[in-house]
């Protein structure tokens, strides 16, 4: 690991003014040191950011107001978010270890990193990691890389599990600057594909730091998580589906489904949800979105396998979510 300065933060401002100087903010630091101990990553700085006040769960505009330093395990076990938000709480709880979720929090959760073993790996050329050096893995082993919104510079996935509950439940992020402005977006929104930018995860600015996830009010429903791994525990997702499923006199009254480890960002595809409002459960109508979400699904090879899988697993979490009754 390089040497790096650590400055404790002591308010949000102060902050952000050193991150939009160069220093990089630190939360549970599960993830970040890993990377710098790898020197993946080698920030000259450190801002310690746990003492801000970004803690607490909190209830607001008819949902609930999650601190960014809210840690995995707390917003898992809180009743609300268990009662109103089930997949929430269980996609975190299908994530990593207790030790992990237990220093891991809301803001560093969704600003994670790809675990593209070439990423990790700085004897290999990686565009993420080093614009312009090349992918290793489009051709290489790529067995978890992604099916959906790759480009020719890089195939990387995100790989969080709690995202793809954010995404499903249209959760918004909200962001403050260095010039003391805030600003919030839909989580939707939030990450990127990687276009000719792989090196850039999410739409953060230099001195942005997350303060905070708003969830909208309950819609209640069957609220489903499924991940589809290679361990029962302590293993990324290969698929993961995320959904919001609402049932009224046999329709799908309302639905909002969200995919992890198919592409570079949580997936959601507006038109899947409209695809299912108002219809009669089938098989074959969870054919056809199944058709809509792979439609432009492209294996790189060693994982075609997630193609079929991920139309598996939807058509098996849609069967659940509407009580079996395709
Ligand atoms: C062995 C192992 C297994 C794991 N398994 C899973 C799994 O199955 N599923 C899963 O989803 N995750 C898994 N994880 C990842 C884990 O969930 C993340 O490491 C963790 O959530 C990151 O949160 P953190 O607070 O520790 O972030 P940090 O490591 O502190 O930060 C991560 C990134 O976020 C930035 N950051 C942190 N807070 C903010 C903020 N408020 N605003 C802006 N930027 C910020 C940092 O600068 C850094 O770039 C695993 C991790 C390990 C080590
Ligand atoms: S897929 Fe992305 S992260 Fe992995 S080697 Fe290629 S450029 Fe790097």
């Amino acid at each position: 690991m390089r040497p790096f300065e650590y400055t404790r933060a002591d308010g949000l401002d102060r902050a952000a003014q050193l991150c939009g100087g160069g220093a990089r903010p630190i939360a549970g630091g599960t993830n970040l040191l890993d990377l710098m101990k790898l020197e993946v990553e080698t920030p000259e700085e450190l801002v310690d950011i746990n003492r801000l006040p970004l803690g607490g769960i909190e209830e607001r505009a008819g949902g609930l107001r999650i601190g960014a330093l809210v840690s995995n395990s707390a917003c898992a076990a809180d009743p609300r978010v268990r009662r109103d938000y089930p997949l929430l709480a269980r996609a975190i709880l299908a994530g990593a270890t207790f030790q992990l979720r237990n220093k891991a929090t809301t803001g560093g959760n969704l600003c994670q990193r790809t675990r593209c073993y070439y990423f990790y790996n700085i004897d290999q050329p990686c565009n993420k990691r080093e614009p312009g050096s090349g992918c290793s893995a489009i051709g290489g082993f790529n067995r978890i890389h992604a099916v959906l919104g790759a480009s020719d510079q890089c195939i990387a996935t995100y790989p969080g599990d709690m995202a793809v509950a954010l995404y499903a439940l249209d959760a918004t992020v909200e962001i403050a600057d260095a010039s003391g402005g805030t600003r919030s977006l839909p989580v939707r929104q939030f990450h990127r594909l990687p276009g000719d930018e792989p090196q850039r995860d999410n739409v953060l600015e230099p001195g942005e730091i997350i303060t905070a996830v708003q969830l909208p009010a309950p819609t209640g429903g069957m609220q489903i998580y499924r991940k589809v791994r290679e361990r029962a525990s302590y293993a990324f997702a290969l698929v993961s589906i995320g959904a919001v499923v609402r049932m009224d006199a046999g329709r799908i009254a309302s639905a909002a489904l969200a995919f992890g480890a198919l592409a570079h960002k949580p997936w959601h595809d507006p038109r899947i949800d409209e695809l299912l409002t108002g219809e009669v459960p089938s098989d074959a109508l969870f054919d056809r979105a199944a058709d809509l979400l792979l439609e432009e699904a492209r294996g790189q090879g060693e994982n075609d396998f997630k193609i079929p899988m991920a139309r598996r697993t939807l058509k098996a979490v849609l069967r659940e979510a509407t009580g079996d009754a395709a």
